[in-house]
C-alpha cells in the first residue's frame, strides 16, 4: 500500500491495478463473493472471479480482504479550520476506508465559496456538501456554546442559498437544515419550509436534522418529500423514533412507505442503543448509515463511519447490508448513482476492509455499553485508481494493548 500505479510509458498491460483474490462485496450489482478487480486510467476496468496478474503493472494481494466500493460517508463536518467543529477530512477518511464525505451543512451561501476553495479543492477524498438553508452555516458549536442557525428567521434566504447552489451544482448534493431544541428555537417549522422551498427550486434533496422537540418527529416526517432524508433518525428520547415501550413510532413506518430515507448521523448527542435495537426489533433498519463526525464526535464516541458501521453490526445489522448503507444507498439518496458501485467504466474508488474478531466495548452517546463480537479495520482505499494507505486508529490501539490482543 501507499505506492501509486503509474501507467509506464510503453507498458503493455492492460491494467494499472490489480486488486486479487478479496471478498468484492457489491450491492448495487448483487455481487458477494471472491473476485478479482482491475483499474486502469482511475476506472474500474473488470472485476471477474480470476484476472490474470501478469496484466496488470501493480498487483495487490487482498485476499481475506472484503473489497467495496468507495464508502460514502453522507454526515461529515469537514469544513476545517473555517467552524469551530469542522475536522480535516483526509485523515479521518484514511483511517476509516471511506472516499467520499459529504459535509452535512458546515457552510450557507454567506460562506460556501470557502468550503468550495479550502475543502473540495483540496480533498485527496472527494469532499461533496449539502448546503445550509441558512446564511451562514452552523457559525456557532463547540461543547458549550451553541446559537442556532435556524433560529433567526432573517438568515433564512432561500433566494440565496438556491443562487449559490445554482453555481456549485458538481458538489451540492441537497440543502440541510438543522431543527429542534435551540437549533431552530422557536420557528422550527418556518425553517423547515424555507429549507423545503429551496431544495424544491433546485430539484435536490433535503438532509435535516432532528433535535429535542419542537417540532416533533412526526411534525418534520410528514413534511419531508419522496427521496428526503432524516438524520439522527436513532437518536434517544425526547424525539426518538419509538415510543416508551419500544414500539416503532407509526409515523415512522409510514414516511418509509412515501420513500423517506433514515440515516444515522451518530454524532456526540444521535445515537442511543435502545432506540436503535427497539427500532431493529420491529424490523426497521436504517436505509443510510453516516457518523456525523465532527470536533466534539471525532474522539468518540462515534470516531468515524468505519466505527459506527461495526456499531451497527453489533445491533444486529449484517455485514452486507452494512456495505449497502455506506455505498449504495447514500449515492442514490445524492442523485450520484455513478458512485457506490464497482462496474467497469465506475470510478476507481474502492475500500478494503477487514472484518477481525474483537470484544470490542461500544459506547453510545448515553454512555450505555455494548460489547460487540467483531470490528471492522480498514486496510486501504483506492481513490479514483491510486492506492492509498491506511492512518491509525489510536482508540483501537490502545484496546489491543489493554487486551493484549494482536491487532
Ligand atoms: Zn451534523
Amino acid at each position: 500500500m501507499g505506492t501509486i500505479a503509474h501507467r509506464e510509458t510503453g507498458a503493455t498491460q492492460p491494467y494499472d491495478l490489480l486488486l486479487k483474490g478479496g471478498r468484492v462485496v457489491d450491492p448495487r450489482n448483487r455481487v458477494d463473493g471472491r473476485r478479482d478487480v482491475a483499474i486502469r486510467d482511475g476506472l474500474v476496468a473488470a472485476v471477474a472471479e480470476a484476472l490474470d496478474p501478469t496484466d496488470a503493472v501493480v498487483v495487490q494481494d487482498v485476499s481475506g480482504t472484503i473489497v467495496t466500493p468507495g464508502m460514502i460517508d453522507l454526515h461529515t463536518h469537514i469544513y476545517h479550520a473555517a467552524t469551530s467543529y469542522g475536522v480535516e477530512p483526509d485523515p479521518i477518511a484514511r483511517r476509516s476506508a471511506v472516499t467520499t464525505m459529504v459535509d452535512a451543512g458546515s457552510a450557507g451561501a454567506g460562506n460556501f465559496a470557502g468550503f468550495r476553495s479550502f475543502v473540495a479543492d483540496r480533498s485527496q477524498c472527494r469532499a461533496l456538501a449539502y448546503i445550509n438553508i441558512s446564511y451562514p452555516g452552523i457559525f456557532a458549536f463547540d461543547r458549550d456554546l451553541m446559537f442556532g442557525e435556524a433560529s433567526v428567521d432573517g438568515l433564512l434566504s432561500v433566494d440565496r442559498c438556491v443562487a449559490v447552489a445554482e453555481e456549485n451544482r458538481d458538489i451540492v448534493v441537497g440543502v440541510k437544515v438543522r431543527l429542534g431544541g435551540g437549533t431552530s428555537g422557536e420557528i422550527g417549522l418556518l425553517a423547515l419550509e424555507r429549507a423545503l422551498a429551496a431544495a424544491g427550486r433546485l430539484g435536490l434533496p433535503l438532509m435535516t436534522h432532528i433535535g429535542r422537540p419542537p417540532p416533533s418527529y412526526e411534525e418534520i416526517l410528514e413534511r419531508l418529500r419522496p427521496g428526503d432524508v432524516l438524520t439522527h433518525c436513532f437518536r434517544p428520547a425526547p424525539n426518538a423514533p419509538v415510543d416508551g415501550h419500544g414500539a416503532l413510532l407509526p409515523a415512522v413506518a409510514k414516511a418509509r412507505e412515501r420513500g423517506i430515507l433514515f440515516d444515522i448521523g451518530h454524532g456526540m448527542g444521535a445515537f442511543g442503543f435502545a432506540s436503535a435495537e427497539a427500532a431493529l426489533a420491529d424490523g426497521f433498519a436504517p436505509d443510510i448509515i453516516s457518523s456525523d463526525v465532527h470536533m466534539m464526535s471525532v474522539d468518540g464516541p462515534a470516531f468515524d463511519l468505519l466505527h459506527t458501521m461495526s456499531k451497527m453490526m453489533t445491533c444486529g445489522v449484517a455485514l452486507v447490508d452494512a456495505v449497502a448503507m455506506v455505498t449504495d444507498a447514500p449515492a442514490r439518496a445524492m442523485g450520484r448513482s455513478d458512485l457506490g458501485h464497482l462496474a467497469p467504466g465506475a470510478v476507481a474508488d474502492i475500500s478494503l476492509i477487514d472484518k477481525v474478531e474483537a470484544n470490542f466495548p461500544f459506547v453510545d452517546v448515553a454512555g450505555v455499553r455494548r460489547e460487540g463480537a467483531y470490528l471492522l479495520r480498514p486496510r486501504g482505499l483506492v481513490r479514483a485508481g491510486v492506492p492509498v494507505a491506511p492512518d491509525p486508529r489510536p482508540w483501537e490501539s490502545a484496546y489491543y494493548r489493554q487486551t493484549g490482543q494482536r491487532t
